[in-house]
């Protein structure tokens, strides 16, 4: 595949220091797109964004390793799955923000009711093809927008499955380019996070599946799916679930007791459906998304002396 190298340069013009990048920008990739100054608000699913100094999006394993030996270890990088657990902050990333590109989403079935699927898959792409292969155990994919990255990051999970629970074994590239894998008992995963080191790539995942009957995979899948629809708002732009679960009582409640459902603020609305979710209504920053969720924490403090802890994750500078 021959170099492609998009410059597209928006506001904010070249910024003093950052020769490095530059330099990078120069250099024949090959399987690597880099855009700088790109908008990333299409990358989040708040709709809502600010810049990547630089945006890379890669094609397939050996792109990404030499990219990560060519950066220089003080570059910032993030990675980007779908969008869907992150506030990019107005202020945007000053380094580089890596997308995984086709390459990533393979799905294979293995021997031992095991699948191995490429970090860029949708979670819903990984649960029908669980279900092709009469695979029980991944049902709870269907319902989450994220991607097979995303979900190791964040140890996704629903309807009482997550996904560290059906875990062999990662794949994953280090920020020097170094092909790893990572076991379970490496990885440290516990309700919605892990001990992922920042700045590890995740390429792919082996995961363990039960044999079972199509029709009653299927079955399980659709009540997910409905159970979903009934509770949470669909077609909306959020985050989803904006706090983790304290441990003493499910953070709607508390939002919802400290008189957060429905609160407004600068365009970005606490859900009436579900109140641990912010809904970009018509905001015109990022930035409003987090404050929102901040004025929520004081108020449920205030009345119940909880402090909620964020489970979006919140990128870049504030301006
Ligand atoms: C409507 C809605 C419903 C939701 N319901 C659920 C739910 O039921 N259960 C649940 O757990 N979550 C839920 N979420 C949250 C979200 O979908 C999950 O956390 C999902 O796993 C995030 O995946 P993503 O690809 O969108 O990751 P992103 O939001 O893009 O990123 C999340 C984090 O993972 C990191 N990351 C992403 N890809 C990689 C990679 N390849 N390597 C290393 N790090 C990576 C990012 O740097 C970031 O820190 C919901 C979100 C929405 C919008």
């Amino acid at each position: 595949m021959g170099p492609k190298i998009a410059r597209t340069i928006g506001r904010g013009g070249k910024h003093r220091g950052m020769m490095d990048l530059d330099d990078m920008v120069m250099q024949d990739r090959p399987g690597v797109k880099l855009t700088e100054f790109a908008d990333l608000s299409g990358y989040s699913w708040f709709r809502l964004a600010g810049r990547a100094r630089l945006l890379a999006v890669i094609e397939d394993d050996h792109a990404l390793s030499n990219f990560l030996i060519g950066l220089p270890d003080e570059m910032p990088m993030e990675v980007l799955g779908l969008g869907s657990n992150v506030i990019i902050r107005d202020g945007g990333i000053p380094g580089v923000v890596i997308k995984l590109g086709r390459g990533f989403r393979f799905l294979e079935r293995r021997e031992a009711n095991r699948i191995r699927v490429g970090a860029g898959c949708l979670d819903a792409q990984v649960a029908r093809f669980a279900e092709a292969e009469s695979l029980a155990g991944f049902e709870f994919l269907s319902t989450i927008p994220g991607s097979i990255g995303g979900a190791a990051m964040m140890n996704a999970g629903a309807h009482g499955g997550a996904f560290h629970d059906r875990l062999v074994h990662l794949e994953a590239v280090d920020r020097h380019g170094q092909f790893i894998t990572l076991r379970p008992d490496q990885i440290g995963a516990s309700y919605r996070q892990t001990n992922i080191e920042q700045g590890l790539l995740v390429t792919g995942a082996l995961l363990q599946g039960e044999p079972a009957d199509q029709d009653e995979v299927s079955r399980r899948m659709a009540r997910f799916q409905e159970e979903r629809r009934q509770s949470q708002p669909s077609r909306e732009k959020t985050g989803g679930s904006t706090f983790k679960n304290p441990k003493e009582a499910k953070a709607w409640q508390l939002i919802d007791e400290a008189g957060c459902r429905g609160l407004l603020h600068d365009g970005v609305r606490v859900s009436q459906k579900h109140c641990n979710f912010l809904i970009n209504e018509n905001a015109t920053r990022a930035n409003a998304i987090e404050e929102l969720g901040e004025m929520v924490r004081e108020k449920v403090y205030a009345t119940s002396g909880v402090s909620l802890e964020w489970e979006i994750r919140r990128l870049g500078a504030l301006a």
